[in-house]
């Protein structure tokens, strides 16, 4: 297990506990076996549940241990790529329907919440996608009108509104969409698994999955302590794919995003920074993100890794960001870092793979995770419970290894540190 100040940080204090669960001991069985416990697999494992199935959930560590429990908490709708370029990549019918079911995710979340009423943070105004440049502004133009020619309430603010909702009038405008928000990650992802065990889920924790064999018409997913058979799987392991799966690592891009927490922000400075709680990112290639917790925290976060070389690096980077964008704050000292992995492909599209009868694995959410998770984990769900795999808003692929993954991990990482040694000093 990893250092968890390091990895999980501010989001291991602050979030409310997940389910006391234990390890697998014993052989069983089940109709739907689940691997993974973040987002996708324990809303799949909420979804089957209340369908009546009988489902075992199987975690190689613990509830939100992958990206679940490390992101910055940017509930979007969508993903990375513009709209247009979505449909040009998966094509028109599968494309116009990821795009209207990932852009009412956040309903799907926020519903989740209200329901299983999930203590985590949730806030639910919007969030501002930031120009860095003029180039950065000419982007988001054209999100706005992809945006908008599909009925999304999503608008394009000038440099001055987007300074009064932000605090700093470092961009030169911003993409406010009303359909997102911001929560405490890991305090969803444990308000998921409460609700998943509620409804009747066995989930395991400490219960990686080492090897999988074809055993007749089911599937045998052992563990060290006992084994699962079931009819159908889901695998949910994304960029933390471990035990049997970890040669899946070769089939995505590692991108490290980290996180600077500073301390609850005075009360007289509260409201001088995104005063109304929107989550905001920019448009850089090595973007940047700022958001603020329930307690008043400022979280800043770019590309990157904070232990090893990178902690001096990205930390003074973050010290001088802050000064410069908001120098209403003053001296700024950080109380948390802490980073994780995102896994990225190459036209940042996310897959969906069958690898055998009833065997599906869904990955590479390109650093867009909360929502498409829940929605995957609900759809995945359907299909488990017999819904044809047609009716999924993703073409299935095969895996393929991407063999230009180092270089390009070794671009993020070169590329982010020479960049956070240069910005904002001249
Ligand atoms: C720093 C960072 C910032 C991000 N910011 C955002 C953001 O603001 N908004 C957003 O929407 N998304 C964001 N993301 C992406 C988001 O966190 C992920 O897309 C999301 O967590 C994916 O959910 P998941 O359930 O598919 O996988 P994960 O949450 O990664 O869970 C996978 C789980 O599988 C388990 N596992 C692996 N191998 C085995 C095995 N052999 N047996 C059993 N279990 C196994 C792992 O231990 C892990 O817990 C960010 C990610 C990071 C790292």
């Amino acid at each position: 297990m990893q250092d968890k100040s390091i990895t999980h940080g501010l989001w291991a204090l602050t979030a409310s506990p997940p389910p006391d669960l234990s390890s697998l001991k014993g052989d069983t069985r089940a109709d739907v076996a689940l691997v993974g416990g973040g987002y996708t697999g324990l809303s799949a494992a909420l979804h089957l549940a209340e369908a009546g199935a009988d489902v075992v959930l199987l975690e190689a560590e613990e509830i939100g241990f992958g990206g679940a429990g490390r992101n910055v908490g940017l509930v979007n709708a969508g993903l990375w790529l513009m709209p247009d370029d979505v449909v040009k990549l998966v094509g028109a019918e599968h494309g116009e329907r990821l795009i209207e079911e990932l852009g009412a995710s956040p309903d799907l979340v926020y519903g989740l919440i209200e329901r299983h009423g999930i203590s985590c943070e949730a806030v639910r105004r919007g969030t501002l996608h930031c120009a860095h440049s003029r180039a950065g502004l000419r982007a988001l133009e054209q999100r706005e009108v992809q945006w908008q020619r599909r009925g999304a309430p999503v608008i394009l603010l000038d440099r001055e509104e987007a300074a009064g909702k932000l605090g700093t009038d470092t961009f030169h405008g911003a993409l406010l969409d009303r359909r997102a928000g911001t929560l405490q990650p890991l305090a969803y992802a444990n308000g998921l698994a409460h609700a998943a065990k509620d409804a009747g889920a066995r989930m395991h924790i400490d219960s990686p999955v080492t090897s999988v064999e074809r055993i007749g018409a089911r599937w045998r997913l052992t563990t060290p302590g006992g084994l699962v058979e079931a009819d159908s799987v889901i695998q949910a392991t994304h960029a933390y794919p471990a035990g049997a799966f970890r040669d899946d690592i070769k089939n995505l891009i590692p991108f490290n995003f980290f996180q600077f927490s500073t301390p609850p922000l005075p009360e007289s400075l509260r409201n001088t920074v995104l005063p109304e709680r929107h989550g905001a990112w920019d448009t850089a290639l090595i973007l940047s993100s700022y958001r603020i917790d329930a307690a008043g925290r400022l979280v800043v976060g770019s590309v990157g890794r904070v232990d090893a070389g990178g902690y001096g690096l990205n930390r003074a980077w973050a010290l001088r960001t802050l000064h410069n964008a908001f120098p209403q704050l003053g001296a700024v000292s950080f109380e948390h870092a802490w980073y994780g992995r995102i896994a990225m492909t190459v036209d940042h599209v996310p897959r969906l793979h069958v690898t055998g009868p009833g065997y599906t694995v869904i990955t590479s959410y390109n650093g867009r995770g909360i929502g498409p998770g829940t929605l995957f984990g609900k759809r995945l769900a359907e299909h488990a419970l017999g819904a044809p795999l047609e009716t999924l808003p993703l073409p299935v692929s095969p895996k393929r290894p991407v063999l230009t993954r180092g270089l390009r991990g070794l671009f993020y990482e070169a590329g982010s540190r020479a960049y956070h040694f240069v910005q904002r000093r001249f």
